[in-house]
């Protein structure tokens, strides 16, 4: 029995264009995360191109979009650079990629949409479809708030700015925002439980709060975290 179930191959919805693969690790033994504690990860990876590769050339805008911590546009910005380091996770999926079976099944554990690449990329159906599989428990992330109202029960908006957050929150998004140093956090989010500063006291898989807005009468706060 393997321990992953790829959910899609096709063009990215991001740019329409690409080769791209929706695999999900992890759903029999569970990541090692020590912040995301035992989750399934959803890896969103060129088909054909190594991820440190896609990256060097830009065709990671088929997985990743605009997000402003893509390794060339921060260095074009001075942005912080993504935190995920393709060698490993994104590498160690992408290289057993034929391995994993198109057959959905349950997982045993929640699932983390977009360990790496950003679910936009995604037709909504495979979304569904891999929520299906986790027994209605995740946690998703995205930067495509504003063109992708679609995933906004599923995901919340990935915010770099206060300004980001307060747009997102007005068109009906939960929101997940880095705050810069010296930055307030808005009366409406709470610290992430898992963050450093906020004590390390849970794990994503405890918490479940980042799993976007149920409905317009989703009254939970949206979520903080220091830049780092
Ligand atoms: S708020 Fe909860 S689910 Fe969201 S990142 Fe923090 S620990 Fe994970």
């Amino acid at each position: 029995m393997t321990n992953g179930i790829t959910f899609y191959r096709g063009p990215s919805q991001l740019t329409g264009q690409g080769d791209i693969l929706a695999i999900v690790a992890n759903t029999r033994k569970p990541s090692a995360n020590t912040k995301t504690g035992p989750m399934s990860q959803l890896w969103i990876l060129p088909a054909t191109q190594h991820p440190h590769e896609a990256a060097t050339t830009g065709d990671d805008v088929h997985v990743c979009g605009t997000c402003p911590r893509r390794p060339q546009t921060a260095a074009a910005t001075g942005e912080t650079p993504c935190y995920v380091t393709l060698a490993h996770g994104p590498g160690s999926v992408w290289k057993a990629r034929e391995s994993y079976p198109a057959t959905p099944a349950p997982f045993r554990y929640p699932v983390r949409l977009g360990a790496w690449g950003d679910p936009a990329a995604l037709p909504l159906d495979t979304i569904k479809a891999v929520i299906a599989a986790s027994n209605g428990r995740w946690t998703g992330y995205t930067h495509a708030w504003r063109t992708r109202p679609d995933l906004k029960p599923y995901c919340m908006a990935s915010c770099d700015t206060l300004a980001d957050h307060a747009e997102a929150r007005a068109a009906g998004w939960r929101t997940f925002t880095v705050l810069s140093t010296g930055a307030t956090a808005p009366a409406d989010t709470i610290t992430c439980p898992a963050s450093k500063e906020a004590g390390q006291r849970m794990t994503c898989a405890q918490c479940n709060l980042c799993n976007g807005a149920q409905g317009p009468n989703d009254r939970r706060k949206s979520i903080t975290i220091a830049a780092h």
